[in-house]
């Protein structure tokens, strides 16, 4: 199985390295790609956007074609999972925020997104969640977006402070929090197991 962890800006490193983990303790023989250029993508089996700045995120995949992969092979079923910043980039709808830097956003993701909806008391902290398909859990959540919105085919699998943070659609997984930064594979697990 070949995963690609998009590279150009965030947590990248961890993501790679919580995902062999992850691939090693599943039994599964695996490698784990850094992506900044295109034609990595669309020879991959599952691909993850991590966390970071949004704005810049996407300003460069889009700059190069790798968005326009990423697009491409979520449309052919292959599982993508955007966490906190990667999660706006896969959304479909964003806020005012997004609208005024001008972030143009992937659509993979039937949702409504708010960036740092948490505000400045709350910039990051850890809260035990109840995610659907792996229990109970310790998330990490740095200047994290919610899920404003939902559409009718979207799994809503864990809520906070009765805002939504974590979510699937079909073969596309989004998370307001970091599970690239806890010594938990659980969610990496869970979402290898999408391929
Ligand atoms: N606040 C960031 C953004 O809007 C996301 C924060 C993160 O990924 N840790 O892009």
């Amino acid at each position: 199985m070949r995963v690609a962890v998009v590279g150009v800006q965030g947590d990248v490193e961890e993501h790679v390295s919580i995902t062999e983990k992850s691939l090693k303790s599943l039994g599964i023989d695996g490698e784990v790609l850094t992506v900044r250029k295109p034609g990595i993508v669309s020879k991959s089996d599952a691909v993850i956007i991590p966390g970071g700045e949004s704005t810049t995120i996407s300003k460069l995949i889009w700059k190069d074609g790798v968005a326009k992969e990423i697009i491409e092979i979520a449309e052919s079923g292959c599982p993508v999972m955007g966490t906190c910043a990667g999660l706006i980039v896969i959304s479909k709808y964003g806020d005012d925020q997004v609208r005024k830097t001008g972030t143009k956003l992937l659509e993979l993701l039937d949702v409504r997104i708010k960036r740092n909806a948490f505000g400045r008391q709350r910039e990051s902290f850890e809260a035990t969640l109840n995610i659907e398909g792996i229990g109970e859990y310790d998330a990490i959540f740095i200047r994290a977006p919610v899920i404003e919105e939902a559409g009718n085919g979207v799994k809503v699998l864990a809520e906070f402070d009765g805002k939504i943070v974590a979510v699937r659609e079909k073969n596309i997984l989004g998370l307001s929090f970091h599970p690239e930064l806890t010594g938990d594979v659980r969610i990496h697990q869970y979402f290898l197991t999408m391929v």
